[in-house]
């Protein structure tokens, strides 16, 4: 199960079977685990269903460990819908809870009053993790920009593309450029995505570095 692999202590694989509920980890976290504990780019070809979102957020926080005092998030996770920011959000809390005190994760999206965003996003400490659309976090960094202080992203450690087809699609790709050019080149890349991108024009926007593929 969840105990076999390297990097997960205790609290987490208690987090993953008593508050997500799984006792097996599906296919692609099976894959998609090891290879981000190794501090991999990883492009995961996977369908909704299959159990992706635990397949990143169970080795970032793994990695993320205890609650940083810092600015700026360590994680950030775009996604193209208001409903997967509260999906992705709920699986992400329910492992966060693992530490103590908890690992802090904040949604953002463009139905909610970006002051009171702007103001979590300014305190500190910021969230360790922060799920997003596209289009408001972009906002939000090209306001902050205009004000002279940007987003501090320098310690963020990992970047995820979830639905990766669908964030480098026209209707999203200068927002996700937008944030894409704050990420530190240090950042472990993800992304996940049911086809895999087809021109590589979308693998360059990203900057993956000789990503694994894991697919099933
Ligand atoms: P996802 O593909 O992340 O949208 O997950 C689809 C559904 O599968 C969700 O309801 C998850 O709670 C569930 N799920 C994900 N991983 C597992 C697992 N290892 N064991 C049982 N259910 C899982």
């Amino acid at each position: 199960g969840f105990f076999c692999f390297e990097g997960l202590d205790e609290d987490l694989v208690q987090a993953i079977i008593n508050k997500l509920g799984f006792q097996l980890p599906s296919p692609i976290q099976r894959k998609a685990i090891p290879t981000i504990m190794n501090g991999n780019d990883a492009l995961i070809k996977s369908r909704t269903g299959s159990g992706k979102t635990a397949s990143f957020l169970i080795p970032i926080i793994a990695k993320l460990g205890d609650h940083a005092q810092v600015f700026g998030p360590r994680a950030i996770i775009l996604v193209p819908t208001i409903d997967l920011v509260s999906q992705t959000v709920g699986v992400a809390l329910k492992l966060a809870k693992c530490r103590k005190p908890a690992l802090s994760v904040f949604g953002i999206h463009g139905n909610a009053k970006i002051e009171e965003q702007f103001f979590r996003l300014a305190s500190s400490p910021a969230p360790d993790i922060l799920v997003s659309t596209p289009k408001r976090l972009a906002d939000i960094i090209t306001q902050i920009k205009a004000g002279g202080d940007s987003l501090n992203l320098s310690r963020l450690q990992f970047l995820v593309l979830d639905e990766a087809d669908e964030l480098l699609s026209p209707q999203h790709l200068e927002a996700v450029t937008t944030t894409i050019d704050q990420v530190p080149e240090s950042a472990q890349r993800v992304l996940v995505s049911a086809t895999l991108p087809e021109s590589l024009v979308q693998f360059r926007a990203a900057k993956l570095r000789d990503a694994e593929h894991v697919r099933l």
